[in-house]
């Protein structure tokens, strides 16, 4: 291991700790780096989005070689400890060691993905590398929904071949991801006044796990809306039930672990509502004990009460929907063993004035899957009378198995590592499968050090994998 190469990629990580580069707020880092260009000679160019590129020309004798480009994003996901006070755009990051690893003080420490742009720094300032020519890309607004890759500017890339430094696993090769899509259904409704006679109770369903809809899709793990949705369908079926209010669900990325409704029921039937949910809520609990941690539970209790309820016929519309929409993985991969394809996550559902509002995400790496699986989803939604719309939608990367990059990227591997790296395809969203859409042919790969906790104010990341990571990435420069 070279660490004396390595230590030129913690100076750059360390200077980057102290600028403050929130998504959407990389105003700082961006001057950074254009400065970061000036200083060390090289030219640098911004597009309208904000992407920065510096170029550096072939190293002596590497001149009729393809150009290369090396890719990180310059925005941090800001979260702290309960208590911290830290100052996103202001305040350095407070970084420590334990062990192997380096981590922040309360705060993420926005290795994910600081340190991609460090290694790329410390390729670009070495004298002593045999690269070909270089263009490092540095997007903005990754974390918030793939921005700066989706408005990145046409015909600016040269490269033909680029390495995206946003992966989390140490030998671990990505080469494909799922894309994604938002599939919202509004189903405007009419209320009517409560009868007086009637009994409200309010049912929550809790305790599950819930997780990332890309992560978590295919470990079976219990829905909160499809839960609630199962329990009011059950509960109709036994008396005359009106909806006033539901809700569940918070991030279209997270499998919702919460929901509730307020229903009106006659009086008499009081007692139908709670047995109704000790039967299914035991049933649950066996349904789900080994991906829930046997802690789900649906619960009836009094409600104080409300004005105005949904009209018969929406309730029960609004109950067939929740029942029928699909959730979870619709097809798994036929090239990967246990990779998932093409999923479906029912997220939220609120009501906003007299509209119900239900989130939807659909992921898979192929357009043709995605749109077939938000067909699906939005055919519920017009089944019920609502309005179907469209948002977040970013392409996913097919994986490519006979990729020029990826096989030197494994040769490089395997001539410093002795073994053979895993390659692998993502069932989440990454800034490659985006640049396709205006870069057609462009043979990527992704990789990087071993990140943990990501996203959290546990994020660490491993130092000697940066180190290996860094030799990795040079090799791969020199020969590739
Ligand atoms: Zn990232």
């Amino acid at each position: 291991m070279n660490t004396q190469k390595a230590s030129e990629v913690w100076a750059e990580f360390d200077n980057i700790t102290k600028i403050g580069r929130p998504s959407k707020k990389e105003g700082k880092i961006r001057e950074n780096l254009i400065n970061w260009a000036k200083s060390h000679g090289l030219e640098s160019e911004t597009d309208e989005a904000g992407n920065v590129i510096i170029r550096k020309g072939a190293a002596e004798g590497q001149e009729g070689r393809q150009s290369l480009a090396l890719q990180a994003h310059m925005d941090m996901v800001c979260e702290k400890d309960e208590g911290v006070n830290h100052d996103w755009e202001n305040d350095p990051i407070k970084t420590k060691i334990e062990g192997e690893w380096l981590t922040a003080e309360g705060t993420t420490l926005g290795a994910d993905d600081g340190i991609g742009i460090a290694m790329a720094l410390a390729i670009l300032k070495s004298g002593d590398i045999k690269n070909g020519a270089l263009e490092c890309l540095f997007t903005v607004d990754e974390e918030t929904g793939l921005y700066g890759a989706t408005n990145i500017r046409e015909n600016w890339l040269k490269s033909k071949t680029l390495i995206n430094l946003d992966s989390e696993e140490e030998g671990e090769f990505c080469i494909g991801c799922a894309g994604g899509r938002d599939t919202i259904g509004e189903l405007k409704f009419e209320t009517e006044a409560a009868g007086a006679s009637m009994y409200f109770c309010q049912v929550t369903v809790s305790g599950l796990v819930g997780g990332h809809s890309g992560e978590c899709i295919n470990m079976n793990r219990g829905n909160s809306i499809k839960i609630l949705g199962e329990y009011l369908d059950r509960l109709g079926k036994e008396c005359d039930m009106r909806i006033a209010h539901i809700k569940g669900g918070n991030l279209r990325n997270a499998i919702p672990r919460y929901a509730e409704a307020i229903v009106a029921i006659p009086f008499a039937e009081k007692e139908t509502a709670i047995r109704t949910a000790n039967i299914f809520g035991s049933e649950l609990q066996k349904a789900y004990a080994n991906t829930d941690d046997k802690a789900v539970d649906v619960r009836v209790e009094s409600h104080s009460g409300c004005d105005k309820v949904m009209k018969k016929d929406v309730g029960e519309r609004l109950v067939k929907a929740l029942v029928d929409c699909p959730h979870g993985v619709l097809e798994m991969s036929s090239e990967i063993e246990g990779l998932v394809d093409t999923s479906t996550n029912l997220a939220a559902i609120s009501i906003k004035d007299d509209t119900v509002i239900i989130e939807t995400s659909q992921r898979s790496p192929g357009e043709d899957r995605k749109e077939m699986a938000s067909k699906a989803v939005g055919r519920v939604f017009e089944a019920m009378g609502a309005k179907t719309t469209y948002g977040k939608d970013y392409p996913g990367w097919e994986p490519n198995f006979s990729s020029d990059i990826v096989k030197k990227c494994c040769e490089s591997y395997k001539k410093l590592y002795g073994k053979a790296p895993i390659v692998k395809v993502i069932h989440a969203g990454l800034e490659c499968g985006v640049f396709l859409r205006k870069y057609h042919d462009l043979d990527m790969i992704s990789f990087g050090p071993t990140l943990e906790g990501v996203h959290s104010p546990s994020e660490r990341v491993n130092i000697p994998s940066v180190e290996r990571t860094y030799d990795l990435l040079v090799d791969i420069v020199e020969n590739a």
